[in-house]
């Protein structure tokens, strides 16, 4: 893939750059190496400092940055500036609580016999992250406040359809007076990951993206026996009951699916409906969803912009189409417009059945799939019925129900009467094909610090 603005409203290709050469990388390397040793030594308000100062620089800029992340991957010009002021509150965040998250933690001394025992966070050094395009500066403002809180520096390999949103990441922190090395982009194309990731100097890896880049990233950070985070795909359930307020639920269904013009990995997917109230539901969600306005991103009315990639299109496209042949119906959308941009419409598909390939894997676009059930048992049958537990929606207003599906759906995060977002204050991440690890929260600080014991006898 080719390093490259291309402005998926149009498909015209408004910038493209050479990837750093070989020797330019080991370079950023070593610049890291010493950022490290820089700033390991500095206090937690000094980085308190410059963190703040980059939030501001966040908020102060977020009209040029909303706009360079709408040119780059298509979201809508609102949801972008969203995006740039949800970052500057994660670096405030950080800034604030990371000096409590790290500290000693004392344990019983006398339990171990010691006259002091204690539990020490300490930053690792160079962490190479590699991350997606679709929430192009939270997904790496997430890894990045809280490493550079910790000590630790960071390089990273953005998307390669996000080019100019990565460098303007690399000066962010420059600017915002992080010593040199703190943190660095790298204009490399997913090829020249191995090298980064097998070289001594780097201590670890964070991955943020499709299942496949996670195998290739943790394959390799297990044969060098390195940490790695993976926050992968997902394709999260959104189970509707009786119980449920159901003019609420379809509201939250169409934000929650057709977000980020359906392009989050936390996006309810699948929504699995109780038969007793399937058809008031359906009838509600496929309205609402063919009202959506789709077009211009930069527009403050658009609902839905297009979607990032060709290839990402083409994928989606695919996906209803082998539903479709297998005898699945689409009350709404389904049908892409033939014009310049790689748009397709909020789209609606009923009937699946375990063959289709919408049963099982992700779509990474405005598509939902309505699957009918008749019990809880059945709705948690269907919602961890697929490789990936990401985040999962339940809606009921019956508190027994709330405790059992919280116990009971296999997944990262459980969103009861709400959508599956993510805070700052709460741990973010998945279990079976969607990861390993968490980020964000006072855990998430923590998946990059040696986590040392100290005994005094
Ligand atoms: P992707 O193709 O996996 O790309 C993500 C990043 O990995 C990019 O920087 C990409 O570089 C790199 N990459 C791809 N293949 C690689 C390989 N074999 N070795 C090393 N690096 C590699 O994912 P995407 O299509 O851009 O993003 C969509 C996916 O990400 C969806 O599955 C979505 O659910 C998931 N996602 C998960 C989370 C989460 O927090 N769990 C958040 C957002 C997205 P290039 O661009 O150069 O190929």
């Amino acid at each position: 893939m080719s390093i490259a603005t291309i402005n998926p409203a149009t498909g015209q290709l408004l910038k493209s750059f050479d990837p750093l050469p070989d020797n330019q990388v080991d370079a950023a390397i070593a610049r890291a190496v010493d950022g490290f040793a820089a700033l390991r030594r500095t206090t937690f308000a000094q980085r308190a400092g410059w963190l703040t100062r980059a939030a501001d620089l966040l908020d102060a800029e977020r009209d040029d940055i909303g706009r360079l992340m709408t040119t780059e991957m298509g979201k809508t010009y609102a949801s972008a500036k969203a995006e740039a002021a949800k970052c500057a509150a994660a670096c405030r965040f950080y800034a604030a609580n990371a000096e409590r998250f790290l500290a000693d933690e004392p344990a019983d001394a006398a339990a171990v016999g010691a006259t002091k025992a204690y539990v020490r966070y300490q930053p690792l050094g160079p962490v190479l992250a590699v991350m997606p395009w679709n929430f192009p500066l939270w997904q790496v403002l997430r890894f990045a406040a809280p490493a550079l809180m910790a000590g630790n520096v960071g390089l990273l390999k953005h998307a390669s359809n996000v080019p100019q949103t990565a460098l303007y990441l690399d000066e962010l922190f420059r600017r915002a007076g992080f010593p040199a090395g703190s943190f660095q982009t790298l204009l490399i194309g997913s090829k020249t990951v191995d090298r980064i990731l097998t070289d001594p100097r780097v201590r670890a890896a964070t991955l943020t993206g499709s299942e496949g880049a996670g195998r290739a990233v943790g394959r390799t950070a297990g044969q060098e026996l390195k940490k790695v985070v993976l926050e992968l795909g997902g394709s999260d359930p959104f189970v509707v009951m009786p119980s449920a307020d159901l003019d609420r639920a379809a509201e939250t269904a169409t934000t929650a699916r057709c977000q980020n013009n359906g392009q989050s990995c936390i996006a309810a997917k699948r929504f699995i409906v109780h038969t007793d109230v399937y058809d008031a539901f359906a009838e509600a969600f496929v309205a609402r969803m063919s009202a959506l306005r789709v077009g211009d991103p930069m527009a403050a009315d658009t609902d839905v912009g297009p979607l990032a990639t060709e290839q990402g299109r083409a994928d989606v496209e695919e996906l209803v189409a082998d539903a479709v042949a297998q005898g699945a119906w689409v009350p709404c959308g389904g049908q892409q417009p033939d014009e310049a941009g790689w748009w397709y419409p909020p789209t609606v598909v009923t009937e699946l059945t375990p063959q289709m390939r919408m049963w099982s894997e992700e779509v990474f676009g405005p598509v939902a799939g309505l699957y009918r059930v008749s019990s809880y048992e059945e709705a948690i049958e269907v919602a961890n019925g697929t490789s990936f537990g990401l985040g999962s929606n339940a809606w009921t207003r019956d508190p027994e129900e709330q405790e059992r599906f919280a116990t009971d759906l296999d997944a990262g995060s459980v969103f009861v009467n709400g959508m599956t977002t993510s805070f700052p204050e709460l741990p973010f991440g998945g279990v079976k094909n969607s990861g390993h690890g968490r980020e964000l929260s006072a855990l998430g600080i923590r998946e990059f610090c040696n986590i040392k014991t100290v005994w005094v006898g």
